[in-house]
């Protein structure tokens, strides 16, 4: 039995690809290994959102080839493979084969024509109609915690972003299918599922089918009733694209305690010129807006976002508006990135005018301020019993228990493995770096 080590860079999607792929390889028969120095075949399933995750792989290929005596047959897929196709050969030594983002249900084809003799194997195709999105149970990455795609590709054109390049224009899965996907994920004993895709809620189905008896002035907020009616006990979505995030999908998560506490919504820049410029399709104020109706929500929602500093021509009044928008929204978390320049996006011709240096200082200074709302916030949770899904063992030590909570905290708490794959009390005593640290409680507190 060949075996294969399956290594994912970049985001959800690409998460929740591999597990797709893993799944396929398993049903044709191949081992999928955690352990990479036995593996006959070695899959990497790139990002491209920011030069540096580019440059990973080419890194990684590298250290592979000074670290094995025979070196396994290697496929690129996900978003580089996409980008760089064939040249990729040129770029990488050793390179077997390259498989495109919507090529990854043809991987098994691919490893057997390479099998078969043939060199620089390369699938950019389509995906197939009939393309199965399910996982097995194995190869998901949580037994209790699944990836639900809703939706593939982006048409936003954000002037820094590669992916409306790499992922291909938006298609929403048909609602019927997610919702089925879901009541089978709970038949198998998953409890929190999400949602996910570029932008969620840019989420457009070509038909009803799965929709017609839900109320909402959007498909998403219908979409979201719709899995909510499914009984699964959490439902988390991400991202949120700010222009398309209307007031019904708040309604929605008002009605339903199954949608939980937490909203990813990415402003990117406090200031409207640099929105502008970034081709957003929103203003601060619009933002701000939408921010004062989720505080307004009966339920604690937590805020996060990301935010890119040092995009071409942000001047230092730009940045500070950016500093005021953390500071007047008071997220949850934020994924702080320096604008890095993509080839082939509308952004790459505009001059970037911001030094490294000061792209680095915006960076820290950002972050500082991100940080201290974010100890504010949490300190809220001090004392406080709150639920949490027992998802795994920590990792740092046997008697204790990780999970999220509903406002996808992550949360390490003494409790004991009977508990795994529950939704169980915790009282909150610490606030450490990036988690909360706390204690299992009998019944509600
Ligand atoms: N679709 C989501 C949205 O528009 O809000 C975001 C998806 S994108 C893959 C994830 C994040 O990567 C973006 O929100 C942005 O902050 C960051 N990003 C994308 N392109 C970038 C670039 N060229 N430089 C730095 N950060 C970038
Ligand atoms: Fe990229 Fe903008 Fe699409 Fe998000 S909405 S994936 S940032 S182009």
């Amino acid at each position: 039995m060949k075996k294969v080590y399956l290594e994912t860079f970049g985001c959800q999607m690409n998460v929740s690809d591999s597990e797709r792929v893993a799944t396929v390889l398993a049903d044709k028969g191949f081992e999928v290994t955690p352990d990479e120095l036995s593996a006959d075949i070695v899959l990497l399933n790139t990002c491209s959102v920011r030069e540096k995750a580019e440059h990973k792989l080419y890194a990684r290929v590298g250290r592979m080839r000074k670290s094995r005596q025979v070196m396994p047959m290697v496929g690129v897929m996900g978003c580089v493979a996409q980008l760089e196709g064939e040249t990729l050969f040129n770029k990488i030594e050793g390179l077997d084969f390259v498989i495109g983002t919507r090529a990854i249900g043809r991987v098994a084809e691919a490893i057997e024509k390479v099998y078969d003799g043939n060199r620089a194997v390369t699938d950019l195709g389509d995906r197939e109609k009939d393309y199965d999105w399910s996982v097995s149970d194995p190869q998901r990455h949580s037994r209790y915690v699944a990836f639900v795609p809703i939706i593939e590709g982006c048409n936003k054109f954000c002037t820094y972003c590669i992916v409306p390049f790499s992922r291909g224009r938006e298609e929403s899965l048909p609602a019927s299918e997610i919702v089925r996907h879901v009541l089978e994920l709970r038949r198998s004993g998953v409890k929190e599922v999400h949602l996910i895709g570029q932008n969620v809620n840019s989420y457009r189905p070509t038909n009803e089918s799965g929709l017609e008896t839900f109320p909402g002035a959007t498909p998403f907020s219908r979409l979201l009733r719709a899995v909510a009616a499914t009984g699964i006990e959490r439902i988390k979505f991400n991202t949120s694209f700010p222009r398309d995030f209307h007031a019904d999908i708040i309604d929605a998560i008002n009605e339903n305690k199954n949608l939980c506490n937490w909203v990813h919504l990415p402003v990117q820049s406090g200031s409207d010129r640099v929105l502008k410029r970034m081709k957003r399709g929103h203003t601060i104020e619009s933002y701000f807006k939408k921010i004062d109706k989720l505080k307004d929500s009966h339920r604690d929602l937590a805020l996060t976002t990301d935010i890119i500093v040092g995009f071409p021509g942000e001047s230092e009044a730009d940045f500070m508006e950016t500093v005021r928008a953390v500071e007047y929204c008071g997220f949850d978390s934020a994924y702080i990135f320096k604008y890095s320049p993509r080839p082939g996006t509308p952004a790459f011709t505009m001059d970037d005018d911001v030094s490294p240096g000061e792209k680095k200082l915006r960076f820290l200074e950002l972050e500082k301020v991100q940080k201290r709302s974010q100890q504010n916030r949490l300190q809220r949770y001090i004392g406080n019993t709150i639920e949490v899904l027992a998802e795994r063992v920590s990792a740092r030590s046997e008697d204790d228990l990780t999970g999220h909570s509903t406002c996808h905290k992550l949360v390490n708490f003494r409790g004991s493995q009977e508990m795994l794959g529950n939704v169980v009390n915790v009282r909150i005593r610490e606030i450490r770096t990036n988690s909360l640290f706390g204690e299992f409680v009998k019944g509600k507190g």
